[in-house]
């Protein structure tokens, strides 16, 4: 298969909708990062995601919708605390599980009950959305394992010959993916997925707001998880990464300097001062570029043949605890602590 590359056109998006709608995959860009969509109610379709990322058969896809008034279409209840969310933070990047209509086949949530919705707010994915008049169940457009891609160039790599099209909208804003939340009861939010939509962010609209543990520590392959992307090894470079909890720069540096070998990189803050003699990238201050940045500079490193990487902690409150998130997932949650 010659996989097509689009552009952000009117002509283009028409010509993705109509692929959309023949049961073929088209990766689009999104507000988090770009997205493997096929129609979700067609289950040939829907299969053959799972076999162009090589993605484990029981590790949902998330429904993209265009508009709130979709959300009925997809779940078989929508509780008054999902409507308030959802006019509060849709379109954007989050994503709420919910009881799913019978409509929806078992392959598209991974042979769950309930299945994650989300409207997206990529001007791009919206308009394909809206053009293809299906809804597009969509995970990261990377193979499985390797970090999520924030460019078209990204989905390239990682999907030519494998899928229709990529439609190409330029390098995503976000840079991780949508924060996942279930609702245990009419009132408790849980976050099963840390994202850019933070928990500080949600809780006014909530009695309590949780994080699952699965976020913090490695689960046993047996453990039985909320969400079942929880317990695979992801966003991971071929490069190692190794997150060195040190309590200031001075300790980190000191401890590199002494460990690091030939080929080792360190990932470090844009304030950070400069480590001699060890080759460098650098991720940014604050949660939201980090956010931006990470699965790029994984990419970077990889191509920049890096053994090693060691990495300056995240914060792990407010936006940032999604970059330590995914930074401990690459790193199956190995850290050196100082
Ligand atoms: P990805 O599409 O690669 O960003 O992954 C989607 C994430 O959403 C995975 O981690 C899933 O476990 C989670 N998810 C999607 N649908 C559900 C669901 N019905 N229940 C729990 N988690 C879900
Ligand atoms: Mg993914």
């Amino acid at each position: 298969m010659r996989t097509k590359l689009l552009h952000d056109t009117e002509e283009d998006i028409a010509l993705a909708a109509a692929l959309l709608q023949k049961g073929e995959i088209v990766a689009f860009p999104t507000e988090t990062v770009y997205g493997l969509g096929a129609d979700a109610r067609q289950e040939d379709a829907v299969h053959a995601i799972f076999a162009a990322k090589g993605r484990p058969a029981d590790n949902p896809l998330i429904v993209h919708i265009a508009s709130a008034d979709m959300l009925p279409e997809i779940a078989a209840d929508v509780p008054e605390i999902a409507w308030k969310l959802a006019q509060v933070f849709f379109p954007g990047p989050l994503t709420m599980v919910l009881p799913k209509r019978p409509d929806i086949p078992y392959v598209t949530s991974g042979g769950l009950d309930t299945v994650g919705i989300r409207m997206p707010s990529h001007p791009t994915a919206n308009a394909l959305l809206k053009a293809a008049g299906c809804p597009v169940a969509a995970p990261s457009a990377n193979r499985s394992g390797r970090p999520s891609p924030t460019t078209a160039a990204h989905v390239m790599a990682d999907m030519d010959g494998r899928i229709a099209a990529v439609l190409d909208g330029g390098a995503c804003e976000g840079g991780v993916e949508s924060t996942v939340i279930c609702f245990d009861d009419p009132e408790t939010i849980h976050i099963l997925r840390p994202g850019l939509v933070s928990a500080e962010m949600l809780a006014p609209y909530a009695g309590k707001v949780y994080v699952d543990r699965a976020v913090y520590s490695q689960l046993s392959p047996e453990a039985k998880v909320a969400s079942p992307g929880m317990k695979y090894r992801h966003y991971a470079p071929h490069a190692k990464i190794l997150p060195v909890d040190a309590p200031d720069f001075a300790s980190f540096s000191a401890w590199v300097t002494t460990h690091a070998q030939t080929g080792d990189y360190v990932l470090l803050f844009d304030s950070d001062p400069v480590i001699e003699n060890i080759p460098t990238m650098r991720y940014g201050d604050d949660g939201r570029t980090q956010a931006h940045l990470l699965f790029r500079r994984f990419r970077e490193l990889d191509e920049a043949g890096a053994h090693t990487v060691y990495v300056r902690m995240p914060e792990q409150t407010g936006t940032s605890l999604s970059v330590y998130n995914r930074l401990m997932r690459a790193a199956g949650f190995e850290v050196i602590t100082l």
